[in-house]
C-alpha cells in the first residue's frame, strides 16, 4: 500500500463510519485497527503486523481468510452474472443449486424449504414472520407471540431486538415488538437456583411449560433460542436443555426455532448445534458460517410441518409478502456453495469438536492463575472467558473500568486478535484452525492476563 493511501486511511479512519455496537465518540478518539489482508487463520494490519484471528471475522470466516476454492467460484459467478432477482418470477442457477444443497445436509432436520437474506438478522426476521404466517395458514391466527430466553442474542432488527434477552440492546430501540418475553437462561456458572446441570435444564424447561401455560398456548407462536448463546457471553447450556425444550415445545405445539446463525454449520462441533443436542427444530435460522464471510448471505430453513402449510391452495393468506432484494444473491449463493464444499470436504465441524478441546484446556488453567477470570467455558470453537471481580460470589466484572479491552489489546500485542464483549472475553477462530494456531492463541492469553495482574 503506498504510504500516500496508508496516510488517508489513518486520517479518515473513525471519521465518516459509524461502527457498531460501540458509542461513536468512543471509536473517534480510538479509531479501530486497519485490517488489510487475511491468510487461512492469520490477519495483517495496515502496519504490516500479523494477528492469528481469534476471533474468526466475527464467528463467521470458518473456513479461513482468502480461500482459493471460494474465490474461484465467487469469480466464476461475476464472469456469469453478479445478481438477478429472486422477485418476478426469475431466479438464478447458485440459488437453486444452495437450496438444494442445505435441504440436503439439514436432511435430519427434515428440512424441506429455504428462504435466503443476507444477514443473520434477516434469518431472524423472516423465521419470526413465517413463524406468525404458518399459524395463520393453519387456522390459529392468535398464535403472535414468541418467547425467548434471557441474554439471547439475535441480530438488530425490530423482531430479533424483540426476542434478544439484554436490556443493554434493547433500552434505546424500545418499544419493540409486543407478546414477546423472556425466560431465564440455563447458565450453569451464574443462576440463582442451582448448581447441578440436569437440574437446571429440568428448572428451566419447567419455567418454559409455565410461560407458555401463563401466555395462553393458543396465543404462543414459537420458542426461538441460540443452541449455545453466543454474544451473551458463550453460553453452553446443560445437555439435556434441549430435548427438553423440544418436548415442552411438542406439548403445546409451540414452534421451535433454533438460531444457528453463529452455531450453525460446524462450529459448535456438530454441523447444527441443535443436532448437537440432538434435537430437530422446525425453523433455522442461518448466516455467518453459510458463506464464511466472503460475500454476506442468511437462509431461513423450515422443515416439512411448517413448509407443509403453504402447500394446501392459493390464498390470500399464503402469499409470501416477505424477502429482499438480496434474496437469492448469485454471489453469496456462490460463495456459500463453495464454503459449504470445504466445511464438508476437510470435516470442519469435527475439527471444531477437536481443536475447541484443545483450546478450552489450553485456556482451563486461567481460573487458577488470573485473579480476574472465574470460569473457562465453551464448546467446539465457541469459548468464553468470563471475568469476574469477586471470584467466590462469581460477580461480573464492570465491563465500565475497561479490563476486558485491556487484556485483549495485551493478547493483540501478543499477536493475536480477541474480542472483548461487556465482562467476558470472546473466542471463535476460523475452524480449520490447527494445534500450532491454538497454541498461540492460547500463550497470547496467557501472557495478557499475566500482563494484567
Ligand atoms: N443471531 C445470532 C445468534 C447472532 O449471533 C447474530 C450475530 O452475531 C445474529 C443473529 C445477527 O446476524 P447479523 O449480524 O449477520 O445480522
Amino acid at each position: 500500500m503506498t504510504e500516500f493511501k496508508s496516510n488517508f486511511l489513518r486520517e479518515h479512519n473513525g471519521r465518516h463510519q459509524f461502527h457498531p455496537m460501540i458509542h461513536p465518540l468512543l471509536s473517534q478518539a480510538n479509531p479501530p485497527q486497519i485490517i488489510v489482508s487475511g491468510d487461512g487463520c492469520y490477519v495483517t494490519d495496515l502496519d504490516g503486523k500479523r494477528y492469528v484471528d481469534g476471533f474468526g471475522g466475527l464467528w463467521n470466516v470458518n473456513v479461513g481468510h482468502n480461500r482459493r476454492e471460494v474465490k474461484e467460484a465467487i469469480i466464476a459467478q461475476l464472469d456469469k452474472i453478479a445478481y438477478y432477482s429472486s422477485f418476478a418470477g426469475t431466479t438464478t442457477a447458485p440459488s437453486i443449486e444452495l437450496s438444494a444443497k442445505l435441504c440436503a445436509m439439514a436432511a435430519e432436520e427434515d428440512a424441506d424449504k429455504v428462504l435466503f437474506s443476507a444477514n443473520g438478522s434477516d434469518a431472524v426476521e423472516t423465521a419470526l414472520k413465517f413463524a406468525r404466517q404458518y399459524w395463520h395458514l393453519v387456522g390459529e391466527p392468535g398464535r403472535f407471540k414468541f418467547i425467548s430466553l434471557k441474554n439471547g442474542y439475535h441480530g438488530v432488527h425490530f423482531g430479533g431486538l424483540s426476542v434478544n434477552g439484554s436490556s443493554y440492546y434493547r433500552s434505546s430501540y424500545e418499544p419493540l415488538l409486543p407478546g414477546c418475553t423472556q425466560i431465564d437462561t440455563p447458565w450453569t456458572y451464574r443462576n440463582p437456583y442451582t448448581e447441578d446441570p440436569e437440574k437446571l435444564a429440568d428448572m428451566i424447561a419447567t419455567l418454559l411449560d409455565r410461560e407458555i401455560y401463563h401466555q395462553g398456548p393458543n396465543t404462543v407462536a414459537a420458542f426461538i433460542a441460540e443452541p449455545v448463546q453466543g454474544a451473551g457471553g458463550v453460553i453452553v447450556p446443560p445437555a439435556s436443555f434441549w430435548p427438553k425444550v423440544r418436548e415442552v415445545c411438542d406439548k403445546y405445539g409451540v414452534l421451535l426455532i433454533s438460531d444457528e446463525v453463529v452455531t450453525g454449520f460446524g462450529r459448535s462441533g456438530a454441523m447444527f448445534g441443535a443436532r448437537g443436542w440432538g434435537v430437530k427444530p422446525d425453523i433455522m435460522c442461518l448466516a455467518k458460517g453459510i458463506s464464511a464471510g466472503y460475500v454476506p448471505m442468511g437462509a431461513t430453513v423450515f422443515n416439512k410441518r411448517v413448509a407443509s402449510a403453504w402447500y394446501k391452495e392459493v390464498n390470500p393468506t399464503g402469499f409470501i409478502m416477505h424477502g429482499y432484494t438480496a434474496t437469492g444473491h448469485a454471489l453469496g449463493c456462490a460463495a456459500a456453495l463453495a464454503a459449504l464444499d470445504i466445511v464438508e470436504r476437510e470435516d470442519l465441524p469435527g475439527n471444531a469438536a477437536k481443536q475447541g478441546k484443545t483450546l478450552l484446556e489450553g485456556l482451563k488453567p486461567l481460573e487458577a492463575s488470573s485473579s480476574i477470570v472465574g470460569e473457562v467455558r465453551g464448546k467446539g470453537l465457541m469459548v468464553g472467558i468470563d471475568l469476574v471481580s469477586d471470584k467466590a460470589k462469581r460477580t461480573p466484572l464492570d465491563p465500565a473500568n475497561g479490563i476486558a479491552e485491556r487484556v485483549a489489546y495485551y493478547a493483540r500485542e501478543e499477536g493475536a486478535i480477541v474480542r472483548p464483549a461487556g465482562s467476558t472475553i470472546i473466542l471463535s477462530p476460523p475452524l480449520v484452525i490447527n494445534e500450532e494456531e491454538v497454541a498461540k492463541l492460547v500463550n497470547a492469553l496467557r501472557v495478557a492476563f499475566v500482563r494484567n495482574e
